[in-house]
């Protein structure tokens, strides 16, 4: 008997027909003996619903009450999917985070997850319950509704299975598992049998939102595998089947990773570029600019700048879309003065193709040929940064599919790489 936290995405909660695919799904593991905790998400559009609601009412709304809308989202699901599996036969019991102690900061809408009381859930399982928990949600120490950030039932469901100490987390989602870039880009993009964490984490964190960053950066740190597989395949097909689907997520020692050297690509539309063009060239400037920024908890990306020849020089950096409003206002506001900057220029109309992969730390030559392939397409590029394992670039919005689409071609990810 194993313990299982399985956790569905909105499109796989969807409807009711595909709420009762899942209580299927989940019955036939229970039905195996295997204690189950489901992790739902809320239906499909509804969590964008209640946001939009806000926004209509306010065009800044408090933090705080945005989290108590949110919430509702998946606290409706889980009722839902409770319901449904108790009409499999199934004994299902849903909780909110806050019944199941799910701790967080208080840093509304994107709070972070401190601990989980995992006796609650536990002897909820042993009562023979499938326990199900709303995902992406949590209480802070003075009692207050948060939410983990867009897609954080992910994170929930690996901090749930490292509190209960799951054996297995499978992310149930609406692809097969995860491919070398988004399939819904590039349609030939191939599905990965196993991925690194760190590969997983840089794709994420670069924008491959098929796994919110932080549930990939909880399962590396605890160490928790995970499988990332489609909830659209028949409820009944067997457990053994069902096991050997998707993407393992898991570490490079565990297993024989595939030998290619580019993974995947990952890309991006959520960040904007602020250029602060005639910047006097001394010290202190880039402490002061970006000092300004960390000062108000947002958190920079790529960073450019030259030294100059004539005493001047330009400082770029990207910022997400949710900050850029405010650093243009911090920048304006004082910085552009006290640095003695010629202009400022906020340039939305960006994004950032990356290329990732383990097997770059023991090749060289794989950023030169991401820059020639992009050439040859003749698109520029405005910005470059290189991590161990990563490459990514800033170029014009208009050219980001056009890039991913040249990049996977170039890096040949449409074909299975021998195995070294
Ligand atoms: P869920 O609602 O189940 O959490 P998401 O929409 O958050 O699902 O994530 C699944 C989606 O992630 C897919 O439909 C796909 O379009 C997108 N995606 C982006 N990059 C990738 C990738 N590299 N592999 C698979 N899916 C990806
Ligand atoms: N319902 C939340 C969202 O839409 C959380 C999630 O789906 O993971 O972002
Ligand atoms: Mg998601």
């Amino acid at each position: 008997m194993a313990l299982i936290v399985q956790k569905y995405g909105g499109t796989s909660m969807g409807s009711t027909e595909r709420i009762r695919n899942v209580a299927k799904r989940v019955a036939k593991w229970r039905n195996a003996g295997h204690q189950v905790v489901v992790v739902p998400s809320a239906m499909a559009g509804e969590t964008n619903r209640l946001l939009g609601l806000a926004r209509e009412i306010s065009a800044a709304p408090d933090g705080r009450e945005l989290d108590m809308i949110a919430a509702t989202g998946e606290q409706a699901s889980s009722g839902l999917l409770a319901i449904a599996l108790q009409e499999e036969g199934v004994p299902a019991r849903s909780y909110t985070g806050w019944q199941v102690g799910v701790k967080t900061d208080s840093s509304y809408t994107k709070a972070r997850i401190r601990s989980i009381d995992a006796q609650r859930i536990r002897d909820c399982l042993d009562a023979g319950r499938v326990v199900i928990v709303t995902g992406f949600q949590g209480i802070d120490d003075e009692g207050h509704v948060t939410t983990l950030g867009r897609g954080g039932s992910d994170t929930s469901a690996v901090a749930i299975a490292t509190a209960v100490k799951a054996d297995e987390c499978l992310i149930f989602t609406d692809v097969d598992g995860v491919y070398t870039t988004d399939p819904r880009v590039v349609p030939s993009a191939r599905r990965l049998n196993v991925l690194a964490f760190e590969e997983m984490l840089e794709m994420a964190s670069l924008g491959s939102k098929v796994l919110q960053i932080r549930a990939v950066e909880f399962a590396g740190k605890y160490r928790m595998p995970l499988r990332v597989l489609s909830s659209l395949t028949p409820p009944d097909i067997p457990i053994e089947q069902e096991m050997r689907s998707g993407t393992l997520i898991t570490f490079e020692e565990d297993v024989q990773m595939e030998s290619a050297v580019v993974s995947g690509i990952a890309f991006t539309r959520d960040e904007g570029k602020i250029m602060l063009l005639g910047v006097p060239d001394k010290p202190g400037v880039a402490s002061i600019i970006l000092g300004k920024v960390a000062d108000a908890n947002i958190d920079v990306d790529m960073i450019v700048q030259n030294q100059s020849v004539d005493g001047t020089t330009d400082f770029s950096f990207t910022v997400h879309r949710n900050d850029f409003q405010k650093v243009q206002d911090l920048m304006r506001n004082g910085v552009v003065e006290e640095i003695g900057a010629r202009e400022l220029v906020a340039d939305e109309d960006v994004a950032k193709v990356s290329i990732v992969g383990i097997g770059m730390r023991s090749h060289a030559g794989v950023a030169s040929r991401m820059f020639k392939t992009l050439a040859d397409e003749n698109i520029n590029i405005q910005m470059i940064s290189t991590s161990e394992i990563k490459t990514s670039v800033v170029i014009k919005d208009k050219y980001m599919e056009l890039a991913v689409r040249a990049l996977h071609k170039a890096f040949d990810l449409e074909t299975e790489p021998v195995s070294s």
